[in-house]
Formats: structure tokens, sequence, C-alpha cells
């Protein structure tokens, strides 16, 4: 069976832009539930400016207190190279930093035009690398944006190549704002594949707004993407993206590419008590359906 890898963001995506902060204790209760349904890479918290996004203030101490596993891989966001030494001083292992595709979102998201976060991104790289920390990077916005409307591939392209010219393991396109269909996904993933190095992998990050994202991911594994975030429950949004609606749900994913034959390496009835937790922290119903479908095959 062909392997797929699930990155679970819900502690950070999932919950940056939730009003209500929830508690490092919860965070650290949601991580282990992720942990029990058999994910190995997560995304525990962001480094970014705690005024704009004070439900990751408490980094350091989602970091201090993750379990010790060194079969899992706790990921780091990071906007700006400020981030990127508090996510190496507070342990992080691996860094994930983020560009955006268009000018602006880059500039209400990262702090300046895209043209200007790059001007840093040698040094990153090189604390990362000096911090014993491994580099993916994400281009957020690759398939729209909330400011400047539709983002041309070739724009999504440049920004690629600018993001592989230092040394990253993987390279992420994000839907950020829940607009993409399978055709954008074929065209976008087939000219960044082209365009990059073949040893960086691929990885596909997608927002279920207009109820696109299974669609979706189905159309970045034809494309030969086999690293897929999700978010628990489908919880998820941007506090700089207005509209943005939650992350695809991980355990409707798990669901479906168990369904087709690949091998997910999940325990989905764990990953549905994942979705349930987070929704009884959050007090609502979460979006995802099969955390709410009976049990099947029964
Ligand atoms: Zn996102």
């Amino acid at each position: 069976m062909e392997k797929l890898e699930f990155v679970e963001v819900s502690p950070r995506d999932g919950l940056q832009n939730e009003p209500n902060i929830v508690s490092t204790a919860d965070k650290l209760a949601l991580i282990n539930h992720i942990i029990a349904a058999r994910f190995r890479r997560l995304e525990a918290g962001s480094f970014v400016n705690p005024k704009k996004v004070p439900q990751m203030a408490d980094g350091d101490a989602v970091f201090a207190g993750l379990p010790q596993r060194d079969d899992v891989t706790f990921i780091a966001l990071a906007l700006n190279l400020r981030g990127v030494e508090r996510a190496l001083a507070a342990g992080a292992k691996e860094i994930n930093y983020v560009f955006c595709a268009s000018d602006g979102f880059s500039v209400r998201n990262n702090g300046g035009t895209v043209e200007e976060t790059f001007a840093v991104w040698p040094e990153v790289a090189a604390a990362a690398k000096a911090g014993g920390a491994r580099l993916s990077a994400i281009v957020s916005t690759a398939f729209g944006c909330p400011f400047d409307g539709e983002v041309p591939v070739r724009r999504v392209v440049e920004v690629a190549e600018r993001c592989v010219a230092q040394d990253i393991f993987e390279l992420g396109l994000g839907d950020t704002i829940g607009v993409a269909a399978p055709s954008d996904v074929h065209e976008r993933f087939r000219a960044v594949k082209a365009a990059i190095p073949a040893h960086v992998q691929l990885r596909a990050h997608f927002h279920n707004t207009r109820n696109t994202a299974l669609a979706n991911a189905v159309a970045a594994v034809e494309e030969g993407v086999r690293i897929l975030d999700g978010s628990l429950g489908g919880i998820g949004g941007c506090p700089f993206a207005p509209g943005a609606a939650g992350n695809v749900p991980t355990e409707d994913l798990i669901y479906m590419f168990n369904r087709m034959g690949f091998d997910t390496g999940i325990d989905l009835d764990a990953a549905v008590e994942g979705a349930h937790f987070i929704g009884g922290v959050l007090g609502r119903t979460t979006p995802g359906m099969v955390s709410r479908a009976p049990k099947w095959p029964s």
C-alpha cells in the first residue's frame, strides 16, 4: 500500500483564530490525543507576535510541556528571524517558515511585501541550521489572496523557486482562504514540482471554506503529493484572512484515503476522539463530518 503522511495542524492553525484563549494544559492534552492517534508530525505552535495572535502567546510553555518522544516531530511555525530564534530557544527541531504568494496578504500576515520578506531568508536558513533544526517553507495564498484576488501560477512558481534557494527539505502550498478547485491543485502542484529540485518533498495545506478541500486533497495526491495537512474536527482559520474557514478535517481525510487503499498510519477512532476532545474544549460542534457519522464499517 502506498503511504501518505498527515501533519496535524490543529494545535496551531486550528486554534490560532479562536477568540477565547485555550489553556496550555488543553493544548498539551490535544497534542497527546494527536500522538495517541499515531500522528508522527504535528504543528505544536507558532512563534509570532503575541499581540497580533494572542492564542499562540504560550508557544514556549507548550514546547516546554511536550512529551519526550523521539519518534514524534513537533513543528514550530515562524514568520521572521525573531520567531525562528524563539522557536530554537524553545527547543524546536523543525521549523516551518511562511512566505506568501501575494503582497496584500504578505503585508498583513508577515509585515512586509513578498520581496521584503525574502531579504532575511538566507539568515533564517543559517539560523535554523546553526540551531540544529530542519527547515521547511510554505507558500500561503498560493491559490488566491483575500486582498489581491487571483494569484497567477507563474507567481507561485517564482515564490517556490525563491523558497528552495535555501536548504529546505519540504515545500508546502497553502490554500489559505479555501478558494481552490482540483483543477487549480493539479496545475499549481505540477508547475511547482517541475520547477524545484526532486529532493524537496511537497506538502499540501487546504482549507474547506467552500467545501472543496477533500477533492483538492485527492488532486494533490494524484500529482504525487504524499504529505497532507489537516486539523482535527476541521477547526481553524487565520486572523489575517477575512472569511477563511476551517482547515480540512483530518479525520475526514483519513477515512477517505483509508478507503481508497492508502496506508495512512493513523488510528481513525483515536483521531475522532481527538476531534471530539477539541470540540468539547471549544464548546461547539466542529465542522468535520466523519466525527459525527456512525462508525463504518460498523
Ligand atoms: Zn492554514
